[in-house]
């Protein structure tokens, strides 16, 4: 029995959603949903209205596809940033733990996902497309930093294939991340570390 079904009603229905959250237990659930219930209501209006206005106004930046609310990300339009060099994330997490070294001056652009056969995800599921068309701009060098996992290895595999005729040169960031790691939990010293030591395929 899921603790949703030990309420009834109102309660139960908020754990349940609550319970469905990646990494939100079942304990978890129901502390936040007794947190929530015992907050002042402007408060709880609060964080509703945020949850209802990040889905409304949040969509994909028109040249990187990272989550922005703007047309074009701050990134992007940054005119510091060398757009001639774009690495290939694949969300906007990993976007932010690069950005939080400070010392990538390059651009993006977000996968949204990688290849996995297992789950059934092809390259026609993720951003690719609209890679591959911002590579007719000009663009002298695309480092692939997808994530060390099988389904990151075969993603930038694959990227690296597609890119290799055009002439352009395709990086993949060092493997001193570890297997399987998601590179948004990865310090700062280690990604850098990766992308300065990333070799041509
Ligand atoms: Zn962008």
């Amino acid at each position: 029995m899921s603790s949703g079904d030990m309420y009834s009603g109102y309660i139960g229905k908020l754990i349940e959603e609550l319970e469905k959250l990646p990494g939100i237990g079942n304990k978890s659930a129901e502390r936040l949903a007794f947190h929530i219930i015992g907050l002042p209501k402007e408060r709880v209006e609060k964080l509703s209205t945020a949850l209802t206005e990040a889905k409304a106004h949040i969509r994909c930046c028109s040249k990187c596809c990272t989550l922005t609310d703007r047309e074009i990300c701050s990134v992007c339009s940054d005119e510091e940033r060398d757009q001639s060099t774009i690495m290939v994330v694949e969300n906007t997490r990993d976007l932010a733990a690069y950005e939080k070294t400070g010392k990538y001056k390059g651009v993006y652009h977000v996968l949204h996902g990688a290849i996995s056969p297992m789950l059934g995800i092809g390259p026609q599921d993720i951003k690719l497309k609209e890679l591959i068309i911002r590579l007719q701009g000009d663009v002298k060098e695309v480092i692939i930093a997808t994530n060390s996992s099988l389904e990151g290895e075969a993603t930038a595999m694959y990227i690296g294939k597609l890119i290799k005729p055009t002439g352009i040169k395709v990086t993949r960031i060092a493997s001193g991340v570890p297997v399987g790691g998601d590179l948004e939990y990865i310090d700062e010293v280690t990604l850098l570390r990766a992308l300065d030591g990333r070799i041509e395929i």
